[in-house]
């Protein structure tokens, strides 16, 4: 049974758009049942024309053709290639430094960058790119393979450096060749990712920091969430880290442990997340308080934990890289915000908007060395971030922020756990919680209360 012309224009109307007479001809010739014209609804990338007309019906039944939308998966990281000794930390630095001068050196202003050695001889006008060495009031120290030298800050720089950071600066060597005066200090930064052509439009829930076995875990709060999954649209859940709660990650923190094993707290994760439909697909990856090494960057759980988990569910490094249908992310927990902020003068656990930009700007997910986040000496640099993502998702700090940079959108995702007694002597307040959610249609962000039942 065809559907008439005007159940067709009702269908289309209930879907916001207007469907001109050809393309409703065109419809009608190829197809009689509703749930197929419901899927082909589903295919139309009208994004910003609310008249659907035959060109966009026949792009629509192209797309038909194509193969299956690609969703990629990058585990940044599986084996240790560590040499725990001085050549090793020397490898690992030496791989920060080159793959950060790649992205320095394709900047226009930072063409003809010379080594530091070759401008402390030659003195003049100068490029040169080194790692930051030490952080002064108006002035740093940069260095790389030939040498250090000192560098005075621009007088109207406003901006921040960080330790261990790898930055360009043009400016002029003083005479006895040991000083820059820096007219510009140059980052590496990033230019606005490409837009991908989405095919089917689809949701991504994001959220982070569970601690499955707490006292203060919100489980009620969590159920809810599980339960609005079910009927939300959504296609793929991110799960930022901080699975649970672990044992033995902060002093006394026994006293405030439900669950006192750590296989039980994944097993009680493992009940929870069985309640999400199947056709959800999950990817987690492990924080600071999962069973996996502190440093960074962290493998994914264990076999033996993983397993634990319905078959949806997929367990990834920290950091790991996500191609969902074409929108590119970046997951990372974020242990390394505390050393950030710690650094940056303006910046709170209430306000670290600047720090998340900065991890950017740097494009590094932990540009400070050997404060407290312990980092590995890899033979290669897996922090680094090396291509720009559409979205960087951080979580770790326990309430929400949704920036957009340069169509970049920097999330940091919230927590299922109330205030602990640590925080509390802290004083930091958590905004637990809350879920993120990305819808492809608008490309944009909604934040969902569940604190309060629903
Ligand atoms: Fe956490
Ligand atoms: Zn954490």
């Amino acid at each position: 049974m065809t559907l008439s012309v005007d159940e067709l224009v009702k269908l289309f109307l209930n879907h916001g758009y207007l469907i001109s007479s050809d393309a409703a001809e065109l419809i009608r010739s190829r197809f009689t049942t509703r749930e197929e014209i419901l899927q082909l609804i589903s295919r139309i990338s009208a994004r910003d024309r609310l008249v659907v007309d035959r060109e966009v019906v026949e792009e629509a039944l192209d797309r038909r053709l194509e193969p299956e939308p690609v969703v990629e998966v990058v585990n940044l990281y599986k084996v240790p290639n560590i040499e725990p000794n001085i050549e090793g930390f020397k490898s690992y630095f030496r791989s920060r430094f080159r793959k950060l001068t790649r992205i320095l050196k394709g900047i226009p202003s930072m063409r003809g960058a010379i080594p530091i050695a070759n401008a402390s001889r030659l003195g003049g006008e100068v490029r040169v790119i080194g790692m930051v060495y030490s952080v002064g009031n108006r002035h740093i120290e940069i260095e790389d393979e030939t040498g250090r030298i000192r560098v005075i800050l621009p007088q109207d720089f406003r901006g921040i450096v960080l330790p261990d950071e790898v930055v360009g600066v043009v400016g002029r060597v003083r005479s006895r060749g040991d000083v820059i005066a820096a007219t510009e200090i140059v980052k590496p930064g990033f230019s606005r990712p490409p837009k991908p052509e989405i095919r089917e439009h689809f949701r991504i829930a994001i959220i982070s920091d569970i601690h499955v076995g707490s006292k203060k875990f919100l489980e009620r709060e969590f159920r809810s969430f599980l339960s609005w999954l079910r009927d939300s649209g959504v296609k793929y859940l991110l799960v930022n880290g901080d699975l649970v709660d672990g044992v033995g990650i902060y002093p006394d923190q026994e006293e405030e442990l439900e669950i006192k094993d750590v296989d039980k707290q994944y097993e009680r994760l493992a009940e929870l997340l069985s309640q999400v439909p199947r056709s959800i697909r999950i990817f987690m990856i492990p924080g600071n308080h999962d069973a996996v090494r502190q440093a960074e960057p962290q493998p994914p759980l264990p076999e033996d934990i993983c397993s634990m988990f319905p078959e949806n569910v997929q367990c990834l490094s920290n950091p790991a890289w996500l191609n969902l249908e074409g929108v590119r992310i970046l997951m990372y927990h974020g242990t390394s915000l505390n050393d950030i902020v710690e650094s940056m003068p303006n910046a709170d656990y209430q306000n670290f908007d600047d720090a998340l930009k900065e991890m950017l700007r740097a494009r590094h997910l932990a540009p400070i060395y050997g404060r407290k986040l312990p980092i590995a000496p890899e033979k290669e640099d897996y922090l680094v971030i090396e291509e720009v993502p559409h979205i960087l998702v951080t979580g770790h700090i326990h309430s929400t922020r949704v920036i957009q940079e340069r169509g970049v959108y920097l999330v940091n995702a919230s927590a299922w756990q109330s205030q602990t007694r640590y925080q509390k002597l802290m004083n930091f307040h958590p905004v637990p919680a809350r879920a993120l959610v990305f819808d492809t249609r608008d490309w944009s962000f909604r934040e969902l209360d569940f604190s309060s039942p629903r």
